[in-house]
């Protein structure tokens, strides 16, 4: 089992939850002293060896952790560089969002809450959720835009099966923008009730805790890499962005390690040209979303554009506060790949690995094809989540010939 310590000081963030330029709790008074409380309770759960012991053992028993740091022979080989794959497919639920649902999760009950709410997108952080909740028996209410619970069914179903109830967000484009909106008016009026935020984004405390219970991800891949390679840092690690919730947990013990490259995918869509992309850092400005200050996809009027790509877990509009800030400073090189580099690199993986990778995570895979490798680079690509919620889109794109 490895151990994980939350007593690090890594996170670039001061006490109002400012990542320089980015972050804070744009919101109502309210609101306010619910985050505060959370915060509170956050704080003092961290220290706490026992809460630490308990995440430990579900992340272990329960989620399978560690996850394997696999070396991927056929890719390494076509891109001529070591190329390590760290498999958080291959958790329970099959992705990385149940690492940051377990530690709220306990949070939550710590807090001695009853209730949960959470949003989702395309259903995966509401699986996730309602999994933890049927786990610790909390209720749960999932909050998803009315488009997105036509065309996420499978998920639906899961979450109704966990004991979960599905509230349909009508706003807007009724997707995941909607979602969480609705998520947080509901919030306000319940003061029994814990918010399980599903990305590193929203008010501060919450683009921080997501981020430090994702943390474990580079906590492993250090230990791994040392055993495996007989040095900690790798050359490069790669994840795609939709929050920045994977992105967050597999940099994260790499910030402060100037020579490990660290390499933020956005979803490009139809084009970064065209307003069908979900890439809030190439192709948006700063502005104020959910709470905090952060990159946002914008029209023309400054108004939230809705966000798109072929990835229902990448369609944010805006960004993690930590990444906005990472590459305003350069600490991160923002590269994209649009729908059919994903889709390619989709069935690149699972042809030359056997690995049916998740959509959003395909589109780090795809940067590998932007990286000028050398021989002997170490380069870690997170493997954010399974491919199996991605079958339909997949053979549609066989049929129309991808
Ligand atoms: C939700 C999701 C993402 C995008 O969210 P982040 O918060 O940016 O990590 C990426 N990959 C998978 C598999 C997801 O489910």
């Amino acid at each position: 089992m490895i151990h994980y310590s939350f007593n690090d000081r890594i996170l670039p963030v001061d006490n109002d939850g400012f990542y320089g330029n980015f972050g804070g709790a744009y919101v109502p008074a309210e609101l306010k002293a619910r985050l505060d409380e959370v915060n509170a309770a956050y704080r003092e759960a961290i220290a706490d060896p026992e809460f630490v012991k308990t995440f430990e053992s579900l992340m272990h028993d329960y989620v399978g952790r560690p996850t394997p740091l696999y070396k991927a022979e056929a890719l390494s080989q076509k891109y001529g560089a070591r190329i390590y794959l760290k498999r958080e497919d291959l958790n329970h639920t099959g992705a990385h969002k149940i690492n940051n649902a377990i530690g709220m999760g306990l949070l939550a009950k710590r807090m001695g809450k009853k209730r949960v709410i959470a949003e989702t997108g395309a259903g995966q952080h509401g699986v996730a959720a309602a999994t933890v909740c049927a786990l610790l028996g909390l209720e749960c209410t999932i909050y998803m835009g009315a488009t997105d619970i036509e065309r996420q069914q499978p998920n639906v179903q899961r979450m109704r099966m966990l004991g979960a109830k599905v509230v349909a967000a009508n706003e807007g484009n009724s997707t995941l923008n909607n979602a969480v909106d609705a998520a947080l008016a509901a919030w306000v009026n319940e003061p029994d009730t814990f918010y399980l935020i599903g990305s590193a984004v929203g008010p501060h405390p919450y683009p921080e805790i997501v981020a430090r219970f994702q943390s474990i991800i580079s906590a492993e891949i250090k230990a791994q890499l040392q055993m495996m390679e007989g040095r900690s840092n790798p050359d490069y690690v790669v994840a795609a962005i939709g929050g920045g919730s994977n992105a967050a947990g597999a940099f994260y013990h790499f910030l402060n390690a100037p020579d490990v490259k660290l390499i933020a995918v956005e979803a490009a869509g139809k084009g970064i040209n065209t307003e069908l992309n979900a890439a809030s850092i190439t192709s948006g400005h700063s502005g104020i979303l959910h709470g905090s200050r952060t990159m946002v996809t914008q029209d023309k009027d400054g108004n939230v554009r809705e966000a798109y790509s072929i990835s229902a877990g990448l369609d944010y509009p805006g960004i993690g506060p930590l990444q906005a800030m990472l590459a305003e400073d350069g600490r991160t090189s923002v590269l994209t790949a649009n729908d059919n580099e994903a889709i390619d690199a989709a069935f690149r993986t699972t042809r030359l690995e056997g690995i049916i990778p998740a959509l959003e995570s395909a589109h780090a895979l795809a940067a590998l094809e932007k990286l000028e490798l050398k021989p002997d680079d170490i380069v870690v690509v997170n493997l954010s989540g399974r491919g199996d919620k991605d079958m339909f889109t997949y053979m549609q794109a066989v049929n129309i010939g991808c």
